[in-house]
Formats: C-alpha cells, structure tokens, sequence
C-alpha cells in the first residue's frame, strides 16, 4: 500500500466531512464530549442509508421469504435475494448461489467446521492456523479435534506480527486438512498474504479457508483472485446490521457439503422416511432468516461502492500511517503489531497503565477504544501481554480525532505519575 509522505495531505477520493455527516450517531456527545468513535474493529458504525434501508423494510415490505405467494413475501424475497445478488458481487463470487447468509463470521466458520471438515477427519490429520486468529477462527477447530482425534497446529508469526512464512510452507503436510486463516488480524492489523498462502495450500490439495471480517471493510475483495477455498465475513463489521454475514465458497465444495442445520427452508421434500434438501445455497438456511439484516447488509454494500473501495482503501492507509506516527510520538506508547502490511488497527501499550483504565479513562473524553485481549488471546500472549488497548479506524475517522486520543492519553499519564 503506497502512503503519501506527507501526514497532514490526506489523498483525495474520499470526502470524509461528507462520510461523517452519513452517520446519525458521530452527532452525539459522551459525557459531554464529541464523540471520538476508534472501535470500528469491534463493530462499525452503520450510515443512514442502512438505517433506512432496514427502517423501510420493516416499514414497507416486512414479510417471511420464499413460501409466500402474496404481494408482500414476494417483495421481501426480492429485497432479501437482491442482498445476496449484490454481496456476491461486492466479492466478485462467480455465482450469486455461492453466497450462503450467516449470523456472521463466526456462524460461517463454525458451517465449515461441522458440515464440510467433520466428515472429512480422521484421527491424526491436521488444522494449521495463525497465531493471530480471532478466537472465532480457533475454537470451532479445536471442539472438532475433540472429537475426531484430529490436532490444531499454530503458525507462528513473529515480533512484528507477521506470518513466519517458512514455518507456513513447512507445515504444509499430507496431514494438514485445512488451513484457517485471518486476513487483516483485529488484534494487530496484519494483513496476510492471501493469495500467496491459498496458491500454495492449493499445490499441495489443502482448502483455505479465509477470516474476512476485518478485510472487507478496508479494501476491495475478490474472492477469485484470492484463490481460497472459504471466505467468512460479518455485516456489522462493514457498516451493516448486526446478524448478518455470509460464507463463500465455490459450488462444487458446497454442493458436496452437509447440511448444517435441518428445519424449513433448506428442504424440497420432507417425509418421515427421507427428506430431500435444496440446493445451496437454500441448504443452509434453515429457519426465517435475518431478513431485514440482509436488505441492511445489501444497503451497505450498496454504500461502500458508491464511495468506491480504491478511494477507502488509500485514505485508510493514510489515516493508518499518520495516526500512529502521531500516538507514537506520546511518550511511554508502544505500538503492538507492526507489521509492513497493516490495515484499521493500532494496538497499543502505555507505560505499564493497565488498558482497561486507560479505557475506562479516556471514554471520559468522549473517545471510545478497546482494551483486553480483542477476543485473540494466543496474538496477544504472544508478546508476553495480557492486553493491550486498540485504537482501530474507518471511513469517518480524522487525523484529528487521533489528536483527541493522543491528548487523552497524556492526561491518563499525568494522573499515573
Ligand atoms: N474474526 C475476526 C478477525 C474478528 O475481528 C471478529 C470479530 O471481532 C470475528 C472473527 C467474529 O465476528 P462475528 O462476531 O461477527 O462473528
């Protein structure tokens, strides 16, 4: 990612002051502050054409899907697979049937684990993921090893926080059934090497399978070009509803998949003596789905194109690089994960003040960041810490408002000396 030298010239393309005034809620105060929102990693906040979006659906169409034949269940079913038609494209899918709606990422990892992985393992055979996933991409793997006798092996990754590459390529055995990988880390905001781990893992047979939820959100996804196996996403993390995010995977793997959950919905045909499943992505969608956070998530994405994903992407990479030149020039901060690729996030630890005060302190000031172990407890040990406190970043946040935080923090110092 090219970065202007220049901290003070953000790149034109994108027009934050209008991006900012896109979103209800940077209108508020807390405790009588303006509010400084750098929590985007934990969930983003959602734009008024997403609001609207799901304000209207309830409004004007709200209804159940597929089974209606009455005007409203039709519309509903538009606005709910028009949602699928536009994500699948946001990730250029070949196919909109290879989008299958999740509660999210979490849901979508735990959909590989158990209807596509479990029947394939044997005692013995192997998972490899990072050292820095979320636990979301850890602990589905490790219930299934559990039960199946299979082993979760960790990659390492090094002082900057970056993938041990050598050890990936060497870890790449006949054992190995799936790798899991994060793409953009919550905890550090490394971005990894997809496309050059995917290829290969394909050399060698073995599907990857990609954490997307920090990805999309900053930069242009193609799941083509990635060449992965499984790619696993969250609405709320891209400035959609919460409850809503999906799998892709191409159709051949999803067609060879086990259904995940049964119930209505994913059938053709039920009787007591077999029932006859649809064909995905239907076959993974038991149940109402979150109808309404699908039309919201397709508002979204709707939203992110308009702005355009390039001009994201380079203002980000600039608001990165500027923001932690300036926290890091805040006497006793130190930057946790700094990797050379990096995208939303700055992790951080501040002389020994433990994170949740600084947390607790600062939101005093209207800022809100995160602190604790940002659910990657393993990323995190690795740097013989606990926690750390994490400033992350989106389309609304300022060089300013880093400002905010960076005075903050020399009053949280003041108060500890
Ligand atoms: N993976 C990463 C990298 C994340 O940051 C998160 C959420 O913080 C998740 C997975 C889990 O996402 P969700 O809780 O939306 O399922």
């Amino acid at each position: 990612m090219s970065v202007p030298a220049n901290h003070l010239n953000p790149p034109a393309g994108l027009d934050v002051a209008r991006v900012r005034a896109d979103f209800p809620i940077l209108q508020r105060t807390v405790h009588g502050k303006p509010l400084v929102y750098l929590d985007t990693a934990a969930s983003a906040q959602r734009p008024e054409a997403v609001i609207k979006a799901t304000d209207d659906f309830y409004r004007r169409l709200n209804a159940n899907i597929h089974r209606g034949v009455h005007t409203l269940s039709q519309e509903a079913t538009d606005a709910y697979e028009g949602a699928r038609d536009k994500m699948a494209a946001f990730l250029n899918a070949p196919s909109r049937d290879e989008l299958v709606f999740t509660r999210g990422t979490t849901e979508a990892i735990n959909l590989v684990a158990q209807a596509w992985l479990r029947p394939r393992l044997n005692p013995g055979d192997e998972i490899i993921v990072s050292q820095m996933e979320h636990h979301a991409n850890i602990v589905p793997w490790q219930m299934l090893c559990e039960s199946t006798g299979a082993v979760l092996k960790p990659i390492p990754i090094n002082d900057a926080g970056e993938l041990d590459l050598d050890a990936y390529h060497a870890m790449l055995n006949d054992r190995v059934k799936l790798v899991g990988m994060v793409h953009v880390s919550n905890a550090l905001g490394t971005v990894n090497p997809i496309a050059e781990l995917a290829r290969a893992a394909r050399e060698k047979g073995i599907p990857l399978l990609v954490d997307g939820a920090q990805s999309l959100p900053h930069q242009a996804v193609d799941v083509q070009a990635l060449g992965c196996t499984f790619f696993c996403f969250s609405g709320h993390k891209m400035y959609g509803p919460t409850g809503i995010g999906g799998l892709w995977a191409p159709m051949e793997v999803l067609a060879a998949m086990e259904p995940y959950q049964g119930g209505g919905e994913m059938i053709k045909k039920v009787t007591f003596e077999r029932t006859e499943y649809n064909p995905p992505p239907g076959k993974f969608e038991a149940g109402t789905p979150n109808i309404a956070g699908a039309v919201g998530l397709g508002a979204a994405v709707d939203y992110l194109l308009d702005l355009g994903m390039d001009q994201v992407a380079a203002y980000e990479a600039w608001l990165l690089q500027a923001a932690t030149a300036r926290l890091e020039a805040v006497e006793g901060l130190q930057v946790v994960g700094t990797a050379a690729h990096k995208a939303g996030v700055i992790s951080f630890t501040f002389d020994d003040i433990h994170p949740h005060d600084i947390g607790t302190i600062i939101d005093h000031h209207g800022v809100a960041i995160r602190t604790g172990h940002h659910c990657a407890m393993p990323a995190i040990a690795r740097f013989g810490l606990p926690a750390t406190a994490r400033a992350s970043l989106g389309i609304y946040n300022t060089l300013e408002e880093f400002d905010v935080l960076a005075g903050a923090l020399e009053q949280v110092r003041d108060m500890f000396r």
